[in-house]
């Protein structure tokens, strides 16, 4: 403590004044490579030196490259690279202490400074000190030629070292941040293909898929009884292809901004009473009642009911398959301000908190695809959002493990307010 407040009070306030200005301008510039400018020039400043250069050491091709130099030489030296052997700044590198050289032509030295050979710099002294990072060096900073060929200070050395954790800081944070925009890019570049992927093999499955089902439904009605078994499990199979097919071009369209509303008026209670009638039977085979709560009979929404119908109709879809025998499922919709709010309630298995958060992304199932009982693709709950999302709604779910679920989706009362309504 004795010799941070003795150095300290050693600096005078002419001398901290600029290393204050460069930590404002830390947290205010957030542009890293003018931050490294402005350390690189506060080096030279500091230490009364005719200029000053930071230099980034990069691992991969073992060599120094400038990040920071005075503006005259930047062009000249942006672009160079700095071999670890035969350069001071390399040797501080290699040997990760400062160097002080009072006289470049007394010390014989076996290497050069590196920017004299490309600009017309002449380098007489030098102060370096290393970059470091969680004791691995990162970069050298320089300050070269101290006016009036005047020695450098240990007081010197330790404004330099200060400016160099400033450096490595911004240094990483730099890499840090050129990391997130390289996963990024990447990332839109998968769900791209992605999407595209998709989009053809969709198109491209549905037309071939459609002949099948319709000559098989054909085959059906004039076959002899004995194919019927057979022709029967030919037209169910096919019709779930095409059951994913259609769900995963749905997702596909509403993400890629294609899909459009066809708007009509409808009662809530005739879209809910539709959509159990077509579960009843799997609700049946199970032994899982319904119960359904629509207090206002007059309840009435404006919206494409094709598409909120599949929306309700994978959330109870998943109630009944993810509810033991014997469970309950309840469905309620009721108005609060703005908005229409329908619920779909089980008492089934629950989701695990951690798998909360994912479970409306495309493809994402709680349990894995090997050990899995339940059919499906991962798509429900992800075409479910979309077709509420376009709706200018909002859907969510709440669960605990082993208790059950609840998944609830608002759509605006009023479609005029709805921002993602596109009607035709
Ligand atoms: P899938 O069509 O494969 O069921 P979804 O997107 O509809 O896919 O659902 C994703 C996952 O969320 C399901 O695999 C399931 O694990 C979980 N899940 C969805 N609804 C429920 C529910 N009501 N109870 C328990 N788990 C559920």
């Amino acid at each position: 403590l004795t010799t941070v407040s003795d150095n300290f009070n050693g600096r005078n306030m002419q001398q901290l004044n600029p290393l204050l200005r460069l930590l404002q301008d830390l947290t205010a510039e957030l542009d890293y490579d003018h931050f490294l400018q402005a350390v690189a020039s506060a080096a030279g400043e500091l230490t009364d030196s005719e200029a000053a250069s930071l230099l980034e050491y990069d691992e991969a091709s073992d060599q120094l490259r400038f990040v920071a130099a005075p503006w005259f030489h930047w062009d000249a030296l942006q672009d160079v690279q700095v071999p670890v052997e035969e350069s001071v700044a390399g040797w501080v590198c290699r040997n990760k202490v400062h160097r002080i050289i009072q006289d470049m032509t007394a010390e014989n030295l076996p290497y050069y400074h590196a920017a004299d050979r490309i600009t017309d710099f002449k380098t007489h002294s030098l102060l370096a000190v290393p970059v470091m990072l969680k004791g691995h060096v990162v970069g050298v900073l320089e300050a070269l030629n101290k006016t009036e060929h005047a020695h450098y200070t240990e007081e010197d050395v330790e404004t330099l070292k200060i400016l160099a954790s400033l450096a490595a800081l911004t240094l990483h944070a730099r890499a840090l941040e050129k990391r997130a925009k390289q996963v990024h890019d990447t990332q839109a570049q998968l769900n791209e293909m992605k999407s595209d992927f998709i989009a053809i093999a969709s198109h491209e499955l549905r037309t071939p898929l459609g002949l099948i089902l319709g000559h098989a439904t054909f085959l059906r009605e004039v076959a002899d009884e004995e194919y019927s078994e057979q022709l029967d499990a030919i037209v169910r199979s096919a019709g779930r292809l095409k059951e994913i097919i259609e769900n995963l071009s749905n997702v596909n369209t509403v993400e890629s901004g294609g899909a459009r509303i066809h708007s009509t008026r409808f009662f809530v209670e005739d879209l809910v009473n539709e959509v159990v009638a077509s579960f009843e039977k799997d609700a049946a085979e199970k032994n899982i009642s319904f119960h359904i709560s629509i207090e206002d009979k007059t309840l009435s929404l404006e919206g494409d009911v094709g598409k909120i119908n599949i929306a309700l109709g994978n959330l109870v879809r998943n109630a009944v398959t993810f509810t033991k025998e014997g469970g309950h499922v309840g469905i309620t919709a009721e108005a609060i301000p703005g908005y229409v709010k329908i619920a779909v309630i089980d008492d089934g298995i629950g989701i695990p908190a951690k798998d909360l958060p994912y479970i409306f992304e495309r493809f994402y199932q709680v349990e894995s695809h090997l050990t899995r009982r339940h059919g499906g693709m991962g798509l429900g709950l992800a075409v479910a959002k979309a077709m509420i999302e376009m709706h200018g709604g909002r859907i969510w779910a709440e669960s605990r493990e082993g208790k059950g679920s609840i998944f609830t989706f608002i759509l605006p009362s009023d479609t005029a307010s709805s921002p993602n309504v596109f009607i035709s």
